[in-house]
């Protein structure tokens, strides 16, 4: 029978009507147009790829490597995904059934929730955290269920965990970012091993965010997959740790009747990865070249952490040296403007200086503001004169 005919906007699903745009993508934006603005909102490095993987790239497009390839991702990129996992991480993935290649660590997280969610199930996200997890789940027909972890120096511990698993029903997934974006914090083996032990008793899965491993300051990374092999997906890929955001490759690594059921609906949504960006990351992940490549970028933004961290503190604002990742999580101090929201747009309004507010992140945000150095040195000095300048108008008022 047809229907009476309506708006064609009626069209869209209800949990597309859920979704709410990035808070950051939206800020970054608006802001772009004030003239002489200086951003610091996006975690997006400026590195240069190396030649040698650059490289790889032009030779699979001169050997007219242009043809489907299949959805998990050429075995060369998989084997070096494996290859990569096992030297930096010490994971053990067999490259034929328990790795996928997904196009960024986006399209791994998606693939992920749309082939567990049933209308109406959570996905725990300790927060602050990265906005897409929940935009995600909500797309998919579940429920962020956000676990405020700001009072625990951004990390959730066991008791926290297990308190939430007790208080609440259809928790199918919890999302851990480690090292953390916003916040930048990193959990260490006993964190992680205490945290697996409460999972190993659920039939949670825990999908782990590792986007960040490669830039891990103090210590060396440790992944949720040492602890609860069995139960976490592990999500990583080339976007951070070697400056190749624009490849889109990512990678998911995990129990092989887990990645089975991922793939069949992945191949779905994608068919086939890019054929020369499979071969860029191949290099990436197997030419010990680019770990030393990561090493000296890694040098590099720890260099800016520390100057910024300093910076700010002198500032007056609160703010812990974090561990990982290339975000500053810091609180305004109480003689500015208190509302996170509010601070950003000012700052824009009178030194053209963007950041991200804290608030955007998720409860426990709120009174913060999130920093990237994913930026030059001399961008992040004209930055800390701004907030100089700024901070002084403020309080000489
Ligand atoms: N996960 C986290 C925590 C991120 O911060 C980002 C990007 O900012 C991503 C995933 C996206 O990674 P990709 O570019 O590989 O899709």
């Amino acid at each position: 029978m047809i229907e009476a005919k309506t708006s064609l906007l009626d069209i869209f699903s209800d949990n597309l009507a859920t979704v709410l745009p990035s808070p950051i993508h939206t800020f970054s934006e608006r802001v772009s147009n004030v003239p002489n603005i200086l951003k610091l909102t996006i975690g997006e490095p400026d590195f240069a790829i190396p030649d040698h993987i650059k490289q790889a790239a032009v030779h699979a497009i001169d050997a007219d490597d242009s043809h489907y390839s299949v959805s998990a991702g050429t075995i060369a990129l998989r084997k070096a995904a494996s290859f990569f996992l096992n030297k930096r991480y010490g994971l053990n993935y067999e490259p034929e059934t328990e790795i996928l290649t997904t196009v960024g660590a986006t399209e791994g997280i998606f693939t992920i929730l749309a082939a567990i969610l049933n209308q109406g199930d959570q996905v725990m996200i300790p927060t602050p955290a990265y906005p897409v997890y929940a935009e995600m789940a909500r797309i998919n027909g579940g429920k962020p269920l956000f676990v405020d972890v700001s009072q625990d120096s951004f990390i959730l511990s066991p008791k926290r965990l297990r308190d939430v698993i007790d208080a609440n029903d259809n928790i199918k997934a919890i999302i851990l970012t480690n090292p953390s974006n916003p916040t930048g914090v990193t959990y260490t083996a006993d964190e992680l091993e205490a945290l697996a032990d409460v999972l190993r008793e659920t039939n949670i899965l825990v999908i782990s965010d590792e986007i960040y491993a490669e830039l891990s300051y103090d210590r060396a990374h440790v992944s949720m997959a040492k602890f609860l092999p069995e139960q976490t997906i592990v999500v990583n890929g080339v976007s951070k740790s070697h400056a190749m955001t624009g490849y889109r490759i990512g990678i998911l690594a995990g129990p092989a009747a887990l990645m089975t059921e991922f793939n069949k609906l992945h191949s779905f949504i994608i068919m086939t990865p890019s054929n020369p960006a499979m071969a860029a990351a191949t290099e990436a992940f197997s030419n010990q070249q680019s770990f030393q490549d990561t090493i000296e970028m890694k040098l590099e933004y720890q260099r800016r952490r520390d100057f910024l961290v300093t910076s700010l503190s002198q500032l007056g604002f609160e703010v812990g040296t974090p561990s990982g990742a290339f975000y500053i999580f810091a609180k305004i101090p109480q003689d500015l403007i208190q509302d996170d929201i509010s601070f950003a747009n000012d700052l824009v309004e009178k030194q053209q200086l963007a950041i991200v507010a804290g608030s955007g992140f998720g409860p426990g945000g709120e009174g913060y503001i999130r920093i990237s150095y994913a930026a030059s040195m001399t961008m992040l000095e004209e930055a800390v004169k701004r907030l100089i300048s700024y901070t002084t108008l403020v309080r000489d008022k």
